[in-house]
């Protein structure tokens, strides 16, 4: 279990790094992922003032859900990995935030199963690597429009994951690449995708992708650190 001092410190590093690097006017939803960590060491987050939690296996996710379920109220669940079409139905209606929506097969499932309006970010491959999922730019406008069919799918945004280890230079390309699309889709004014928000960042990444316009980070490991 984690030490309760390093906790607060790296929380209250990451909190000024979110403060001092977001754009003027914006609160970005810092998102704990907490894949491999224990719900205890959820627990010392919630104390800690977290909400939004993300995780990236339909099995752990739901064993956190129940171990959990006396402070339901106070997490907001982000569902930010790989998803087969077989898991959705056992969590889809539980979550708040789907960030890997990255094909329509996947789409057909999530609005099938859906009892209410699933608020979804669409993965985007912007770095175009063969072995990551997402949708490429050029499909992306496409792969929304869609997405309209579905009654039970918002696209409230974008969500991308850069290579790990990239230069800075390339990354600030690829997020900002990401803002243009997120611009682009909101500017069509889809009913189904406001698409206002962009997650993406990590530990390594957050305060790059926060300077180009991130309004959900994904942080996991820099909570944990020692
Ligand atoms: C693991 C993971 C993160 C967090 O990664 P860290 O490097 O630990 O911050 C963010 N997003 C996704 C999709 C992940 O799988």
């Amino acid at each position: 279990m984690i030490n309760e001092q390093i906790l607060k410190k790296n929380i209250q590093n990451i909190q000024e790094n979110v403060a001092s690097h977001s754009h003027a006017g914006q609160a970005p939803t810092v998102v704990a992922v907490t894949k491999g960590r224990t719900a205890e060491d959820m627990r010392s987050l919630v104390d800690q003032g977290l909400q939004h939690f993300g995780e990236n296996r339909p099995q752990e996710l739901l064993r956190k859900m129940d171990e959990l379920s006396d402070i339901k109220d106070q997490i907001d669940w982000h569902y930010i990995g790989r998803l087969q079409r077989r898991p959705v139905k056992d969590f889809i209606n539980k979550i708040d935030y789907l960030h890997s929506l990255d094909r329509d097969r996947l789409a057909q499932e999530v609005n099938k199963r859906a009892d209410r309006l699933i608020k979804c970010f669409v993965q985007v491959n912007v770095s175009q690597e063969e072995q990551k999922a997402g949708v490429s730019p050029e499909e992306l406008d496409r792969f929304i429009q869609n997405l309209a069919q579905y009654e039970n799918i918002q696209v409230v945004g974008l969500m991308t994951m850069a290579p790990y280890g990239a230069e800075e230079s390339e990354l600030r390309t690829l997020f900002q690449t990401m803002k243009q699309l997120q611009v682009e889709i909101a500017g069509k004014q889809y009913s189904h995708a406001p698409c206002q928000e962009l997650s993406m960042g990590m530990s390594q990444d957050y305060v790059i992708a926060l300077e180009e316009g991130a309004t959900f980070v994904r942080i996991g490991s820099a909570f944990f650190q020692e």
